[in-house]
């Protein structure tokens, strides 16, 4: 360590000067006084002692405060180079009095550098902070007030590091400013933490979206704005069938395709749209500054649009659709958390309506959302006892009116009430009691099929279902339980869920095939139709749906589509069923097409297996009387 003992040492500064002095002073005039021995008087050595003292002691001082200015110097520097900030002191000019060595391990540059170049420190402001920077050095030029910044530069690396920089302006003793010292102390590590802390806060961890806080400070600062500003809509979106994509592949895959999701949700964000994710599979977002709700319908649509093109995860392409509820500010509410309730209110509506839709809030939805949960209990206790029922809608072969096969519907009596199967299928495959349906209404149908052994039962699969590894299996198994026959079952699905899992599909569909089950396509027409599903899928019969046969005649589209899937059908050997039949004309157009089979109200309603039963027992297989022109 440096010796710093400058004051003890003063004593013999001045005596060592002062005697050199007098020896100077001596020399000088001891020739002299050879000359001058034999007129010696006492001034002769009085006066150069007295002056040789003098000099010694004018020299003296000056040494002494030399020795103090530059052992002050070293004092200061032996503090500022030890400390751990590093510190600076910068002349007017913008060179540099001083940097300490701490520099170095800041701004990985050495001090030299800022020795070298004059105002170095204003290179190294990270270019976003530049301004602030400039701002600051001007303040400081002007107010000369001390000023702490937080600041972010560049080091030799390239790195960015957080400065705390603390600076106040120097004067001399005439109050004449010459420069600024400053302190500039690393704190990188603290501030990334408060931003980790802050964005932890604000954000979901998982998708790094803002997350449930930060939507509805968003919300709330937009619905402050008052009656001036322009209304917006608040959109609640959950992915359908989210919950079984979760039980089925597991939770990180789930994790996996919210992650994607939220990456397409931020590509897709255009102008102030906020996308957020409030946990689950449930997202809102705010669209500000809409016109009408005829906007905020389409900026819904936008982001359904945004769903349907293909999700790439693990080498896997999937498929996913989402329902959106829209609440609107001011008309529907102006708390966040209201207008929050409302949309999901509307969303559950969305649903209801089968999915891959939107819906608006409005009062009487309140009512549609408690129905839902209603509705699932009351099917809960329904299937714990047994209550669900068969119904068969004959489907009669259109050469020869022959009654060929039935189509197995749900039927639930709910109390003296009958509730569709539109309303409460939905609600089965949203709360997972669909797999206890089917078990429950397949076992009834294969039980049925031993009693009618010349007739083909179709039976609707859900889309939850074709995603079970194990369907097949499951299936067979519940056919072959009660020994029924698979050449008498016809396995119905849906466009929709081939959307979503046409791998899995493709498989299940050609082990069906191999176990003797026969294969329709239902529904045709109201999905995507692509007909890369028909030449990929080995489909046995396609179901075109009854809105086409329902329009043909008034529309000239839809008679094309039924003519041109009733030309696919023949040429590619598939049968054709034409779905709701409710007309003469219907029936006679379908026929002249060459539709292998027709079902619908016309030609008989579903009935229960105890009617059918009689119906056979008749004999009336044939519905020739509906048929009059065709040869029997
Ligand atoms: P879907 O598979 O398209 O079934 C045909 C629907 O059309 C049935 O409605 C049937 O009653 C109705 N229908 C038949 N002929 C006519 C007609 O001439 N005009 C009109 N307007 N409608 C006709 P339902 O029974 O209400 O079933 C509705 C949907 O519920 C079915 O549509 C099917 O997707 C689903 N579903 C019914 N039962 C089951 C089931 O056991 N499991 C599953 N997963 N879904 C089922
Ligand atoms: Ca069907
Ligand atoms: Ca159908």
């Amino acid at each position: 360590m440096r010796q710093l003992k400058f004051v003890r040492r003063h004593p013999w500064i001045y005596l060592r000067y002062t005697l050199l002095g007098v020896l100077i002073v001596w020399l000088f005039f001891g020739l002299q006084l050879i000359f001058v021995l034999k007129d010696f008087q006492p001034r002769f050595v009085v006066v150069p002692s007295l002056l040789g003292f003098c000099i010694g002691v004018l020299l003296a001082t000056v040494v002494a405060l030399r020795e103090e200015v530059k052992q002050r110097n070293q004092l200061f520097r032996a503090v500022a180079d030890f400390a751990q900030e590093f510190t600076y002191f910068r002349r007017k000019d913008g060179s540099y009095e001083y940097v300490s060595p701490a520099c170095e391990q800041l701004t990985g540059h050495e001090a030299v550098l800022f020795y070298l170049q004059p105002n170095f420190m204003d290179q190294l402001i990270h270019p976003d902070d530049r301004e602030l920077w400039k701002s600051h050095v001007h303040r400081m030029n002007t107010d000369g007030q001390p000023e702490v910044l937080q600041i972010r530069i560049l080091n030799s690396q390239g790195e960015v590091r957080w400065l705390s920089h603390l600076c106040s302006e120097v004067r001399d003793e005439r109050g004449k400013s010459i420069g600024v010292r400053s302190t500039n102390l690393d704190v990188t590590g603290q501030v990334l933490y408060e931003q980790q802390l802050r964005r932890l806060a604000d954000y979901d961890p998982l998708t790094d979206l803002p997350n449930r806080r930060m939507m509805i400070q968003t919300i709330e600062a937009l619905a402050r704005e008052g009656e001036d500003s322009q209304p917006f809509a608040v959109l609640f979106l959950d992915l359908d069938h989210f919950k079984h994509l979760n039980d089925t592949h597991g939770h990180t895959f789930g994790d996996e395709l919210l992650v994607a999701l939220a990456a397409r949700m931020r590509e897709y964000r255009t102008g102030e749209i906020m996308v957020s994710r409030f946990g689950g599979d449930e997202f809102v977002i705010v669209v500000p500054s809409i016109g009408s709700a005829v906007d905020a319908a389409q900026s819904a649509r936008e982001i359904l649009k945004q769903l349907e093109r293909p999700f790439a995860i693990r080498d896997q392409r999937f498929f996913i659709t989402g329902s959106i509820g829209i609440a609107l500010c001011p008309y529907d509410s102006n708390q966040p958390e209201e207008l929050i309730r409302n949309a999901d209110v509307a969303m559950y509506r969305a649903k209801l309506d089968g999915r891959a839709t939107i819906g608006f809030y409005s009062r009487d939805l309140v009512q549609n959302a408690a129905e839902f949960l209603d509705i699932e209990t009351r099917l809960r206790d329904a299937l714990d006892k047994e209550a669900l029922v068969l119904h068969y809608q004959p489907r009669i072969r259109l050469s020869d009116g022959a009654m060929v096969g039935v189509e197995a519907l749900a039927r639930w009596n709910n109390g003296g009430e009958w509730i569709s199967p539109a309303r409460f299928i939905p609600v089965a495959e949203e709360s997972g009691l669909i797999d206890r349906l089917t078990e429950q209404l397949l076992h009834q149908a294969a039980t049925q099929s031993l009693r009618w052994p010349n007739l083909r039962i179709s039976f609707n699969l859900s889309g939850r279902q074709i995603k079970r590894r194990d369907l097949c299996d499951w299936i067979h198994g519940i056919v072959s339980q009660v020994g029924a026959s698979p050449e008498l079952f016809e396995l119905e699905v849906t466009e929709g869920i081939l959307m979503n899992a046409r791998q899995d599909a493709a498989a299940h569909l050609a082990s069906f095939k191999q176990l003797g089950y026969r294969v329709a396509m239902d529904d045709f027409g109201t999905g995507f139709s692509s007909l890369s599903y028909l030449r990929d899928l080995p489909f046995d019969v396609i179901k075109l749906d009854g809105s086409f046969v329902r329009g043909m005649h008034d529309n000239a589209k839809d008679g094309a589509v039924v003519r041109a899937v009733a030309t696919l059908c023949r040429e590619s050997g598939m049968d054709l069923v034409a779905e709701g039949i409710e007309t003469e004309q219907q029936l006679a157009t379908v026929r002249a097409l060459g539709v292998t089979e027709g079902q619908g109200y016309l030609l008989a309603k579903p009935a229960t297996a105890d009617s059918l039963d009689e119906l056979l027992r008749q004999g009336k297989l044939r519905l020739s009387a509906t048929l009059p022109d065709m040869p029997v």
